[in-house]
């Protein structure tokens, strides 16, 4: 068995076309590595068990077993073919980062260190030797990067320090409202920026956008969701104030309905169900209240059958009754449903948007989670990862998590909080009691007409 050590320094300077070299090991075996094949770091260390051979490029960013016994692969610092710079409008004072992004003819990023940095008018913008602009005066002018014999530009434009503002008018209770606005800079729609305030928030200097108009949305615990779009009223210039009158909140009508068991404690618990949902819906900021009526047919209910699965709606419908115009929430022993452990329902994918069935022996969440079934929402568990692709606990705890979960905390997201009243199909839609702009909003989709769903608003 050989074993040995075999140290290499690349030379650049003999790599034929571009990416390959054959190399001689101290064993006399010729190993090829084929850089085509792969966009590593020059720096990594190669082995094969079986032999213990090991090439080593100094110093040691990774390394990987041998795919072949004669096949090794590196990246070796070709020619740079493509730069592709970017970076975005900065405000007068203030300074942004741009990067150069650097590829060889294979496509693999090489290091853009020695990118060298110009302005054509640095008067308006300048740039230091890093990629640093720093925006001098207003106007417009580009920025040029360049590597080896290659070049890329982008524009810039150095727009006012602004004082604009979004005023707040008949905000209820004064409590710190969210305020949703979009595309704030001149070129591109970023997503949402996120302010708090109660009689206003500073948003800096808004710009005229020619695709986003700069939609702003303001949501308070007391008030109705307002969404202001287009909004006409953003110029270049500092100073620009754009004012929100805050409505009412949104009365979403509850018909509740005692089916089985005693009815003071069916309605004791249906009423503590109901508290939790309105401090839920309220505290995220949906502007949603629920009156609520309750009524007594726990005497009509056949204690041998039950009301409580969805395809039998017809039933609950003649026995025990139903309100058109509101949603229709009946408390029974059990609610039937293909998982064992189901404590309630929302009957809208049987066609049956108006009607809940609750347990009575149900979770405190039960109500308020159906209710945002009827609302349009969906189980949040199922898109339930961070960044790093591990269990978010924020969201883990949201009232959409599955009714399974003990951890549930009476949360929602912004995203929820503005889903349950823009989207079509939210109960609030169909039965009239909101008429604004609509719009359908998936769970997962974030984008400048949808919110994520990943800030929990309840918390301050
Ligand atoms: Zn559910």
């Amino acid at each position: 068995m050989k074993r040995g050590l075999l140290v290499y320094n690349v030379n650049t300077d003999v790599i034929v076309d571009g990416r390959r070299q054959d190399m001689t090991s101290n064993g006399g075996t010729i190993w090829r590595y084929d850089h085509a094949a792969s966009c590593k770091s020059s720096v990594y260390l190669f082995y094969d068990v079986s032999y213990y051979w090991l090439v080593l490029f100094l110093p040691i960013s990774g390394h990987e077993r041998f795919p072949s016994s004669d096949t090794i692969r590196a990246d070796i610092v070709g020619q740079p073919s493509l730069l592709e710079l970017s970076g975005s409008d900065v405000a007068v004072g203030d300074t942004v980062q741009f990067s150069a992004t650097v590829k060889d003819t294979a496509g693999c990023d090489l290091d853009s260190a020695n990118a060298g940095w110009s302005s054509d008018d640095p008067n308006i913008a300048s740039v230091d030797a890093s990629g640093v602009v720093r925006g001098e005066s207003l106007g417009s002018t580009t920025i040029h990067a360049s590597a080896a014999s290659i070049n890329a530009s982008a524009p810039v434009i150095v727009y006012a320090q602004g004082n604009d503002q979004i005023a707040l008018q008949n905000n209820i209770s004064n409590d710190n409202a969210v305020v949703l606005l979009d595309g704030k800079q001149p070129s591109g729609c970023v997503n949402d920026g996120v302010y708090r305030g109660s009689t206003g928030v500073d948003v800096d200097n808004v710009l005229p956008s020619n695709s986003c108009s700069s939609e702003v949305v303001v949501m308070s615990n007391d008030n109705a969701l307002e969404i202001v779009s287009p909004v006409s009223v953003w110029t270049e210039a500092a100073g620009d104030q754009l004012t929100v009158d805050l409505k009412d909140p949104l009365s979403l009508p509850l018909r509740i309905w005692s089916v089985h068991g005693d009815h003071q404690l069916v309605q004791q618990k249906a009423g503590a169900d109901l508290v939790w949902a309105n401090v839920a819906f309220g505290d995220s900021h949906a502007g949603i209240i629920f009156p609520a009526e309750f009524t007594d047919k726990t005497g009509d209910a056949d204690p041998t059958k039950s009301y409580a699965y969805c395809n039998l709606h017809m039933d609950i419908i003649q026995d025990i009754g139903y309100e058109p115009g509101k949603l229709n929430v009946y408390y029974v022993d059990r609610v039937l449903q293909t998982s064992a452990n189901a404590v309630g329902a929302w009957c809208g994918t049987f066609g049956m948007g108006g009607i809940i069935l609750i347990e009575n022996t149900a979770p405190i969440s039960t109500l308020a989670h159906e209710v945002g079934h009827a609302s349009s929402l969906q189980h949040v568990d199922a898109v339930d990862l961070d960044a790093d692709g591990n269990p978010d606990f924020e969201r883990w705890t949201n009232v959409m998590s599955t009714g399974s979960d003990p951890a549930i905390t009476p949360t929602f997201t912004e995203g929820q909080a503005f889903r349950v009243n823009v989207n079509e199909i939210s109960f609030l839609n169909a039965i009239g009691v909101r008429n604004g702009i609509t719009r359908n909003c998936a769970v997962g989709e974030h984008n400048r007409t949808c919110p994520a769903v990943t800030l929990d608003l309840s918390n301050d």
